[in-house]
């Protein structure tokens, strides 16, 4: 069974910071309805709500509290978000407008994480900061809420000590955050294949990645998809041939899609569908949960890709028992 976890609460309205900004800050709504559209009311028996909001308690597992208290003002804070006139809005407006839905998709992706582990199968609407280091953020990214989920699954036991788990980030910029969350963990299984002339151009980030796969500007679907399908099977096997892997994660950027503003890589809609059904079949056949999180994508096509890849793993996997 496929879940899929969602909360209205993850659209961004903040007097129209979508026009000072590339992200569609309504993205995850809209997903939801196009889902709603092509699925129907069915749509319904997958959903997972989101509960709450992520607290600082929480985040404490892997942000530090100087970075927490730090992102309360407004300066850093628009820092973090790249929107640099934030920076004169009051501080409670953005905390409540700005913050407190990312906090909602943060928590969501420890929810789906917890949804893969028992289902087998689990995409968050929103979530994949994957730029979010411990004492930084950056790239639109305040939380690591990847590094979050891992955590804690490990704190509640769901995933057991030496457990491993693939990291498969698609997204068209390369995961900087999550290398420096996971650097000195060796149970998380880094495969990256990105955008080699856009940021974050972080040579040490590089060192942590076990898979990586940089790739040229404007690079065409049929090469992505040719070096995705000889990368990835041998990655994984690598994995669990000694030892079975515990959760994958599948960090779905769309902004690979072409003409994106900031992926600049030229992948067309059918190709992103593609990308990521062979994605979850790998994982699938192997018998590993797997969880999916929307990340970047910069488009107004962004929600339609979003949701083509979750109505087809809805109308193929969504009644078989996943094993
Ligand atoms: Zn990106």
């Amino acid at each position: 069974m496929i879940s899929v976890v969602y909360s209205p609460r993850y659209d961004i309205r903040f007097f129209g910071v979508e026009r000072l900004h590339p992200f569609d800050s309504r993205k995850y709504g809209r997903a939801w309805e196009e889902l709603l559209r092509l699925i129907g009311p069915r749509l319904w028996q997958h959903h997972v709500p989101v509960d709450r909001a992520v607290t600082d308690e929480e985040l404490l597992l892997v942000h530090s509290a100087e970075y927490l208290a730090k992102i309360r003002h407004p300066k850093a804070l628009a820092t973090a978000l790249e929107v640099p006139p934030m920076r004169y809005a009051p501080g409670w407006s953005l905390r409540w407008k700005v913050v407190k839905p990312i906090r909602w998709a943060t928590r969501g992706t420890t929810i789906t994480a917890k949804a893969a582990m028992s289902g087998g199968v689990a995409v968050n609407l929103s979530g994949g900061y994957h730029h979010a280091k411990p004492d930084r953020g950056e790239g639109f990214c305040l939380f690591s809420d990847i590094a979050l989920a891992v955590r804690s699954l490990r704190a509640e036991g769901m995933l057991r000590e030496g457990q491993r788990v693939a990291y498969i980030d698609l997204d068209a910029h390369q995961g900087n955050g999550v290398c420096h969350q996971f650097m000195n963990d060796k149970d998380v299984f880094i495969f990256d294949m990105y955008n080699s002339v856009i940021y974050p151009f972080e040579p040490e980030a590089k060192q942590r990645i076990d898979c990586n796969l940089p790739l040229p500007r404007e690079c065409r679907g049929v090469e992505y998809l040719r070096i995705l399908r000889n990368s990835l099977p041998g990655f994984l096997d690598s994995l669990t041939r000694s030892q079975g892997v515990g959760l994958g994660i599948y960090n779905a950027g769309t902004d690979v899609f072409s003409g994106d503003p900031l992926g600049r890589l030229a992948l067309s809609a059918p190709e992103i569908l593609e990308r990521d059904l062979f994605v979850f079949d790998q994982f699938r056949t192997r018998g590993i949960p797997v969880m999916m999180l929307p990340s970047g994508g910069y488009t107004r096509e962004s929600y339609r890709l979003i949701a083509a890849t979750v109505s087809h793993l809805l109308e193929d996997l969504g009644t078989s028992p996943v094993s």
